[in-house]
């Protein structure tokens, strides 16, 4: 398996939920993870220019170093980007021209060769030709909704219209999602098929507005056969995209086409919903997904590592299945980083290399907790609060109180950097980084301040 891939794709999902989705595709999507220089701690990365590279150094190198370092299970190693011309030969095998340079510089190259021809740009399809129902594993937790998914590619827009399908974060919704579009378009290539998650659709709608370009959108969505609308609960609250919705839904579904949407909770529990549009949401099947039973979760992460030529014994699958996971995504994760680091290190996969790189992420299981109790137990122990915590203020103990809060909040919830930030009034991911870095170099030195964190973990514990 190509491991220098597989460790970037699972920071680009760690970027998003920390960062958030935009900055992963402005910034990580361009770049890639060229080598890894396990014996000098070296990442190096590859950006398409200038521009990237320094703004990516300036502003994310923090965050590439914390969370490559887990990945590849070492600590703070440094990164570094391979100039797109001049790679260190010795990290590169037999580069050819062509490999030196950007993807754009070689179209280029042979255009001016007379090697391509410029053909207009074909239409992008939105569906991800990886998530099929044959790689989708199917038990209990999933069964309703994956036999209405399938269902449906037999007779679009006449079985379940819509079908809505729901459960937590990293269950498998938008794979089934896609799995459909695939399968829809296995049996009549012609069809339409259109993805879009709903806070895309909102952005978009918006822009519409702004541009005058309404009837565009409109037509857009109205000229499908088949519209898979993910993550839906985002249209929560947004007045004028629900009434430009709710139209684009009455001319789909009077004309049989085929409407699928995913959420995270039922329609009936979905705020901020007009309520014609909630009614029209729960007009056909509701389907739900939940978490999977361990034999489900064996079988999911055999097949992944299947997909990557591992085969994996039993005992090394039960013991991921086993530990206390959120979610397959989690799953998955902790499946890729053992690969990676068995892999990278040229070790056996074994039960005992699982248990040591797992290890460290294995936290005992906690009751979620969230940021306010945090913030009332520091305000215990140090005297400050909330307000005090959120100002602008630069009193020495003021600062400390407030990184070792933010480190409190990362460690002890399942809140993002990006979401901690914005609680303190709006600051910044990499400032909350910073502040989890300095607390954890003063822990290495300060015995009593780990005493005292030991003693408000077990407070916001009980
Ligand atoms: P959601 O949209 O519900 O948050 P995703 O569809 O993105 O979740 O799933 C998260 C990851 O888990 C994806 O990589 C997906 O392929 C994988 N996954 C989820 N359910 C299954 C399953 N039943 N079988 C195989 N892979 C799964
Ligand atoms: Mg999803």
């Amino acid at each position: 398996m190509d491991v220098v891939h597989t460790i970037w794709d699972e920071f680009l999902k760690i970027a998003k939920e920390e960062v958030g989705i935009r900055v992963v595709e402005t910034w990580f999507k361009a770049v890639s993870f060229a080598q890894w220089d396990a014996e000098k701690k070296i990442i190096y990365l590859q950006a398409p220019n200038q521009f990237v590279r320094d703004w990516i150094q300036k502003n994310y190198h923090a965050l590439l170093s914390t969370h490559l370092g887990r990945l590849l299970h070492v600590e703070n190693p440094s990164v570094s980007f391979l100039n797109a011309v001049q790679e260190r030969a010795d990290l590169v095998v037999a580069p050819t021209q062509e490999m030196r340079m950007v993807p754009a510089q070689v179209a280029v190259q042979k255009r001016r060769a007379g090697l391509v021809r410029i053909s207009s740009p074909k239409k992008q399809s939105t569906i991800n030709k990886s998530y099929i129902f044959e790689n989708f594993v199917v038990g209990p937790s999933n069964s309703l909704a994956y036999a209405a998914a399938h269902a449906i590619t037999e007779k679009p827009g006449r079985l379940y219209n819509p079908l809505f399908m729901y459960g937590g974060s990293g269950l498998g919704k938008t794979h089934l999602l896609h799995a459909i579009g695939n399968g829809i378009q296995d049996q009549n290539k012609g069809a339409t098929v259109l993805y879009q998650t709903a806070d895309r659709f909102v952005t978009e709608f918006i822009s519409s507005i702004r541009f005058d370009k309404v009837e565009r959108f409109q037509e857009k969505y109205k000229n499908v056969d088949v519209l898979l609308i993910d993550d839906v609960q985002f249209i929560s609250h947004k007045e004028g995209t629900q009434e430009a919705f709710f139209h684009i839904f009455n001319v789909l579904y009077d004309a049989h086409k085929q409407i699928v949407f995913s959420s995270d909770t039922v329609p009936q529990d979905m705020q901020g919903i007009a309520e014609r549009l909630r009614s029209r949401l729960a007009w056909g099947l509701v389907a739900d997904i939940y978490m999977p039973d361990i034999e489900t979760k064996i079988a999911i992460l055999k097949r992944k590592a299947a997909s990557h030529t591992v085969v994996l014994a039993d005992d090394i699958a039960h013991f991921i299945a086993s530990r206390a996971i959120a979610n397959i995504r989690e799953l998955e994760g902790a499946l890729i980083r053992v690969m990676a680091f068995a892999s990278l290190t040229k070790q056996e996969l074994s039960l005992e290399l699982a248990q040591r790189v797992l290890q460290r992420a294995d936290a005992p299981e906690r009751p979620a907790i969230d940021l306010e109790r945090v913030v009332s137990l520091v305000h215990k122990h140090y005297g400050y609060d909330f307000k005090q915590l959120q100002s602008k203020g630069r009193d020495k103990d003021l600062v400390f109180v407030r990184q070792l809060a933010m480190f409190l909040m990362k460690r002890l919830t399942n809140k993002s950097l990006r979401d901690i930030g914005v609680f303190f009034g709006g600051r910044d991911h990499s400032t909350v980084l910073h502040a989890i870095e300095k607390i954890e170099q003063i822990l290495k030195k300060q015995t009593d301040l780990q005493v005292r964190i030991k003693k408000i973990e077990d407070e916001l514990s009980r």
